[in-house]
């Protein structure tokens, strides 16, 4: 949708193409210069041939750029690269600065004051925020439930509720919410849903095609997937773009630079081999850990004992790089294992090459009061691993002398 504006190489339709193929060749504009690589666009604006010309494009009568807040060819290149792996429904696509950007964009675009929006508890701290504390302030009414309760969105809901918005898997817990069920709901209710879908990544979990209406990534994690630049996408319909989301955009200028917008669309091409790597060892160490009599408890969206398994396998073709347990003691043991891994670094990152260790309960949800997080289990014995593509044989070891050394 975002790409008609410059001269595309005749390349077969990406309609066609496997999702591998889309995220090698899909969206991109080359040059006069025939380059292989996507070039960078490092420009803030365009020159115009004549006066006349720049008029048209200010009337949007000729295609082309005006101005970098609000489109760049090589951030055409990623927004259209994404677009094209979510499939039907996915029409448009922006990119902005950082995820929490692309969730502030898609919540408060399409919102007014009066208007309620329902939200799963269980979020990133930051969308909590966004949600629980910044929209009440500017009159937008907002209620928090239980995401894995039907009933709970369902009672939600009020005369004026205009958006539900959830994260599944939700961060650390591996809470699931079911998206085509709370689709339902909330379409019945004339709202719209919008989905956070960091953790599946779009290689495991498509939301549009379950119903959601609007999928919002941070690019940060995995579509960077080596831990250098911060971005984020809207993915959207043609009418959202239209209505709210391009003009919000362009006049608050969230925008993502051309330089980020680079990375990541490099990045885009080594997601799946990526993606498939890194979730096939974080399966097999969710297991490894599950056997080990220290771990009182893992939390993996595919293993048998999460307790939405079924839905699991419904809505994610995999479980995902992150693996979230409860070691068997307090925060003094696990503060202790976390400071004996040699390969696992502490970071608050994830979708890394490297494995990278947090304690929720002091970092990431340091800010929910206390309540709140035993609300979420949250717990002082809980780690959130991101599985890197580090070898698996290494990282095991490397867990098991953490272990060790944390009850000795
Ligand atoms: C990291 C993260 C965000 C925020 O992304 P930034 O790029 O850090 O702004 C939002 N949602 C989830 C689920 C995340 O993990």
């Amino acid at each position: 949708m975002s790409s008609d504006k410059t001269t595309r190489t005749s390349l077969p339709d990406p309609a066609n193409w496997a999702p591998e193929t889309r995220l090698v060749h899909g969206g991109t504009l080359r040059s006069q210069f025939g380059e292989t690589s996507e070039a960078i666009f490092l420009t803030q604006g365009y020159i115009y041939n004549s006066a006349e010309q720049a008029e048209a494009r200010f009337k949007n009568e000729d295609p082309g750029y005006q101005y970098s807040r609000f489109s760049n060819p090589t951030v055409t290149m990623l927004e259209e690269r994404i677009r094209l792996l979510e499939g039907e429904g996915a029409e448009a696509a922006r990119g902005t600065a950082t995820g929490m950007a692309a969730v502030t964009a898609a919540i408060l675009s399409g919102l007014k004051a009066g208007d309620h929006i329902v939200s799963a508890r269980a979020l990133f701290g930051s969308c909590r925020y966004i949600v629980e504390d910044l929209c009440p302030r500017f009159g937008i009414q907002s209620t928090l439930v239980d995401g894995r309760d039907l009933d709970a969105w369902k009672d939600a809901v009020r005369p004026n509720t205009k958006a539900f918005f959830f994260e599944t898997p939700a961060n650390p817990t591996m809470e699931l919410v079911d998206i085509a069920e709370v689709s339902k709901i909330a379409h019945a209710a004339g709202a719209s849903v919008i989905v956070d879908n960091v953790f599946a990544t779009p290689m495991l979990q498509r939301p549009l095609q379950h119903g959601a209406d609007i999928v919002v990534y941070s690019a940060t994690k995995h579509i960077d997937g080596q831990g250098r630049c911060l971005g984020g996408l809207v993915i959207c319909s043609a009418k959202f773009l239209e209505d709210h989301l391009q003009n919000f955009i362009r006049q608050t200028g969230p925008s993502i630079s051309p330089f980020n917008a680079w990375v990541m669309l490099k990045g885009l091409e080594t997601l799946p081999v990526r993606v498939k790597a890194q979730s096939e060892s974080a399966a097999r160490i969710a297991d490894w850990l599950a056997d080990q009599p220290r771990i009182a408890r893992v939390l993996y969206p595919t293993r048998d004992d999460h307790p939405q398994i079924s839905l699991a396998k419904k809505q994610m073709t995999g479980g995902g790089q992150v693996v979230t347990f409860d070691i068997d003691g307090s925060k003094t043991e696990a503060f202790a294992f976390l400071n004996a891994l040699r390969i696992a670094r502490i970071s608050n990152n994830l979708g890394d090459a490297k494995s990278l260790v947090t304690h929720p309960a002091t970092t990431t949800h340091q800010r929910l009061k206390p309540e709140a997080r035993a609300e979420l289990g949250i717990g002082n014995g809980m780690v959130r691993l991101s599985v890197g593509l580090e070898a698996l044989d290494d990282l095991i070891a490397d867990l098991d002398q953490a272990l060790k050394m944390a009850f000795s």
